[in-house]
């Protein structure tokens, strides 16, 4: 994938994406006054993931391109799997993207009243009766796509029956399951949906709001879009699988509307990423089975868990940004959105030395006991971000794989008899390497040029290859670094055996968790915040870091390293 493209092709941007066209053209007709009015509507079944982040994105972003609102609707009405953990983190979630949706909080169960209502309206109007059938009787009845429906013996019950039975199934007279209100419409309709749908079942189940107020609840459909009529929404923006329930949605609508006002349900592609699953079913299972560390870990596809790893949220809206809407289903490279993140953090996240597998230099020519201050800078993209002092001394640590006894040939980094920069500081030499019994390297002997101190100005007069980073032993401080890669082995998680679920692609390395050091300005550093620890990655401090133990979460790899760079 050719990021610098994509990179191009998101500021050049200009064309109206087929949401806009239709809202674009909507205002110019004055559809709904010219008003542009969305909402975003989780489910609090689960925690938010990118792909409601995406959807997010689109709902708030017309809105504020159009001068126009967005709503926070929970869509509540399923009590069984819904929790109000779920929703203080859906709102903490959608603020923490950046996004405010001010006094427009509301639930769907808020109109649990009103859609009653209007349930016995439509029964007024001879439009949906009660059924007693079991659920497999109607669903044996149902047909298929190329086979008509068979129409329920109860379909045409009496109006005043069917008030009567409505009103017992609210007063709890029947148990669970026993009758459902169904809606008449067409049992032969090529459309399954339009094949007479629940529009209430009987369920006792508590609810986090309504408490035991309901023993029958709405079904989705019916609950939707009339939450978006009550809310005043012009645009009901959902995902593709809801295109086949869009007749339904404007059959309900059909039933209440009164005026011009009238919302429109328009669907997009959802978000699909590799080496990610991203449905809540699936994340629940995870946190379930213990096979993460909770919803937040930062392993997870979830708005926390990206949090906790590093992601900002400029970084997930540029992503959004990025792979646009599109009206067919696809998959988006994982790649884009890790692409994303290091664009934003090569410009916010000021730059430190941390060495993760250490290996001790000692400088033999070096005085004993002598601290040095060297400057070092911050943020080569932002000079705002000001210099550090490094500290610079006799005894050094450098990663291991930065030094090779018997090196190849185009090996620039340390071995026996080569130079090597360290950055910010001087060029050394290796002399010779101590070994412990076992034959193990426990030290490498070098000597330093004290006339090669970086930005001394004094010209080198012979070639140095490599440049690598370094530490000074006495000063550096410990810290646990929690190397994370992806959770999944396999580009499509889904794609399994037949006796198997996505579970046995599950990536057994996905953690690796080592002890490595870091220059001692970080002893402060406090939670999520960011660094880029040169030539190892994007990293940032995780929210189990105390003052006694630094813990670092590595976002993402850096794509290229600076082992070739001459100068600093
Ligand atoms: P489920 O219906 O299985 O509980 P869901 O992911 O559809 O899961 P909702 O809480 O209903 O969950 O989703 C809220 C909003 O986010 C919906 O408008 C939905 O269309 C949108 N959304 C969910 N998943 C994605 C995705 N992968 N890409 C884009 N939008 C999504
Ligand atoms: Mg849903």
């Amino acid at each position: 994938m050719n990021m610098n493209h994509i990179e191009d092709e998101s500021k050049k941007k200009t064309s109206l994406n087929f949401i806009e066209q239709l809202i674009e053209k909507n205002i110019s007709e004055g559809k709904n006054g010219g008003r542009v009015h969305t909402r975003f509507p989780p489910e609090p079944n689960g925690y938010l993931h990118i792909g409601h982040a995406k959807s997010i994105c689109l709902n708030f972003g017309l809105a504020k391109k159009y001068n126009g609102l967005t709503n926070l609707r929970f869509d509540d009405t399923n009590p069984a799997k819904e929790d109000v953990e779920y929703v203080d983190s859906i709102m903490r979630d959608v603020k923490w993207l950046g996004f405010d949706w001010e006094d427009r909080l509301y639930y769907a169960s808020d109109y649990f009243d009103q859609l009653y209502e209007w349930a016995v309206v439509i029964i007024k109007k001879g439009k949906a009766y009660v059924d007693d059938q079991s659920a497999e009787e109607m669903s044996t009845q149902r047909g298929t796509p190329s086979k008509p429906g068979i129409e329920s013996p109860y379909r045409n019950r009496s109006i005043e029956e069917n008030l009567d039975l409505f009103r017992r199934m609210k007063d709890g007279e029947f148990p669970d399951g026993a009758r459902i209100l169904r809606a008449k419409i067409d049992m032969a309709s090529p459309n399954m949906q339009l094949r007479d749908p629940a529009m209430y079942r009987i369920k006792r189940a508590h609810h986090h709001r309504t408490g035991d107020k309901w023993c029958i609840y709405p079904m989705y459909d019916f609950a939707h879009g009339q939450s978006d009529y009550i809310e005043g929404i012009t645009n009901s923006i959902c995902t593709l699988e809801f295109e086949v329930h869009r007749p339904l949605y404007d059959w309900y609508l059909d039933q209440i509307v009164e005026g011009d006002y009238r919302p429109v349900q328009t669907e997009f592609a959802r978000l699909n990423l590799t080496y990610t699953v991203m449905s809540k079913r699936k994340l629940l299972q995870l946190v379930e089975e213990n096979l993460v560390h909770g919803w937040d870990d930062p392993r997870m596809p979830t708005i926390t868990g990206l949090r906790r790893r590093g992601y900002t949220p400029e970084s997930i809206r540029n992503f959004a940004d990025i792979i646009g809407v599109a009206k067919r289903d696809n998959v988006i490279d994982v790649a884009l959105l890790e692409y994303s993140i290091k664009e934003d953090l090569n410009k916010k996240a000021n730059r430190v030395m941390a060495v993760l597998d250490p290996i001790k230099i000692i400088l033999t020519n070096y005085p004993e006991g002598q601290v040095e201050e060297l400057e070092a800078i911050n943020n080569p993209e932002d000079e705002s971000a000001g210099k550090r002092t490094l500290y610079f001394s006799r005894e050094l640590l450098i990663e291991r794989a930065d030094f090779m006894e018997n090196p190849p040939s185009k090996f620039f980094r340390l071995a026996p008899g080569n130079e090597v920069r360290l950055r910010y500081a001087y060029v050394i030499k290796c002399n010779k390497v101590s070994k412990n019994t076992e034959g193990e390297i426990t030290e490498i002997l070098c000597t330093y040029d004290p006339d090669t101190k970086s930005g001394s100005g004094i010209p080198l007069t012979r070639k140095v290859k490599g440049t690598i980073h370094w530490l000074s032993a006495s000063q550096a401080i410990p810290a646990e670094i929690r190397l994370y890669d992806r959770l999944f082995i396999n580009e499509n998680p889904d794609d399994v055996e037949e006796d198997k679920d996505f579970k046995s692609n599950l990536n057994p390395d996905s953690l690796q968790i080592i002890n490595g050091f870091v220059e001692p300005v970080l002893d402060d550093a406090i939670h999520e915040s960011k660094y880029q620890f040169e030539r190892n990655g994007y990293f940032c401090v995780d929210l189990d870091s105390t003052p006694e133990k630094l813990v670092f979460n590595r976002t993402v790899s850096l794509r290229d390293s600076w082992t070739k760079m001459n100068k600093d």
